[in-house]
């Protein structure tokens, strides 16, 4: 249930309707939007009667939610989400590409590939310092070790770093060099995982898990949001289908269906969707057509040298030219993308 009211609304009203959610055992939550207040409801909310509501002062109108996902819901909040990192803004207008290998290497490739970033004009880089590999005989990834080389890339480059938190134990050491706490596809119903990091306060990117439906990945979305974080980017990153050419499907219609029905940045990552390097570009460009707000891409100087995910990884000058495509699409779209030619 959402109680609009007035954007001028006396304090005490607000809080009179508050009293009400809570002595009902449910969760007040309040949601300032440009033209009206809305007061979100979540819990066991099929007790309150939307006429008890009605009849409060400065209560305008109350909507009930159909959908079982509710603080990620357009219905909550039609304007979309805009995450603000100072020199650059994650949903809205604004394309982004977080760009970077898929595990974090030596510092000195590190360093790198982040020159190659910065001279793009790009502001996010991707690594992980914790690996989720299928086999525990693959390489797990550097650990603090590798944390300690994004945290030096960070201050050297001045980027953004977007990595992945595989458990709680580690959450507080990644928590403190990632800019954006990667929850992989494997974690997507890690439900403490979520909690614990949507308590963090600092934005989340929550990858679709790989057999989940878009009403999973929203209420999984909501386990963050109801921790009071609203700094939330999906990721649509290919789902398990009978296909065996690709290394997953890519779900493109997930897009415009999570951009209706969520106010949240969506981004998508055909690096794992195709998990074919050569054809990343294409998924690429039809991802930011379908509505996307951006692309996480796995980007090496040398793709058959990385370290994991070598094949599905695209070089410097591949992600050059898809950038230039994508600066033409934009407009297209109704969407902004700035960057340097390098
Ligand atoms: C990754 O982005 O590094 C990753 C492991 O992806 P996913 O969780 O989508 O498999
Ligand atoms: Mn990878």
């Amino acid at each position: 249930m959402l109680i609009i009211m007035g954007l001028n609304a006396p304090d005490k009203d607000i809080e009179r309707v508050k009293n009400k959610i809570i002595k009902a055992d449910c969760t007040p939550h309040e949601i300032p939007g440009s033209k009206k207040l809305a007061i979100g409801i979540t819990g066991a909310s099929e007790k309150l009667e939307r006429e008890q509501f009605l009849l409060l002062p400065s209560v305008e109108d109350v909507i009930r939610v159909t959908k079982k996902f509710k603080l990620v819901s357009r219905m909550m909040e039609p304007n979309d989400t805009v995450i603000d990192f100072g020199n650059a803004s994650i949903g809205g207008k604004e394309l982004n590409i977080i760009a970077g290998p898929c595990s974090v290497e030596d510092k000195d490739t590190m360093f790198r590939i982040a020159e190659e970033i910065k001279k793009l004009g790009l502001k996010f880089m991707r690594g992980g310092a914790y690996k989720p590999r299928s086999s525990p005989y693959s390489f797990q990834g550097l650990k603090e070790k590798g944390l300690k080389i994004l945290d030096e890339v960070k201050k050297e480059f001045d980027l953004k770093i977007v990595t992945e938190v595989l458990n709680p134990r580690n959450l507080k050491a990644v928590a403190d060099v990632a800019d954006v706490i990667q929850i992989g596809s494997r974690n997507m119903q890690n439900f403490a995982l979520l909690q614990e990091a949507g308590a963090v306060g600092k934005p989340v990117l929550l990858k679709r898990g790989m057999s989940a439906t878009i009403e999973d990945f929203l209420l999984s979305a909501e386990y963050i949001i109801n921790q009071n974080n609203y700094n939330i980017i999906l990721c649509e990153r290919g789902i398990r289908t009978f296909e065996t050419a690709t290394r997953n499907t890519l779900d493109l219609n997930a897009v415009p269906v999570i951009k209706t029905n969520s106010h949240l940045p969506l981004f998508v990552d055909p690096s794992h969707g195709i998990g074919i390097g050569a054809k990343v570009p294409a998924m690429s460009l039809a991802a930011i057509a379908a509505g996307a707000n951006g692309l996480i891409l796995e980007v090496h100087l040398e793709p058959s040298k990385a370290w994991s995910d070598g094949y599905q990884t695209i070089s410097i000058n591949t992600l050059k030219h898809l950038m230039s495509k994508i600066k033409r699409l934009a407009p297209i779209v109704e969407k902004e993308f700035n960057f340097s030619e390098g």
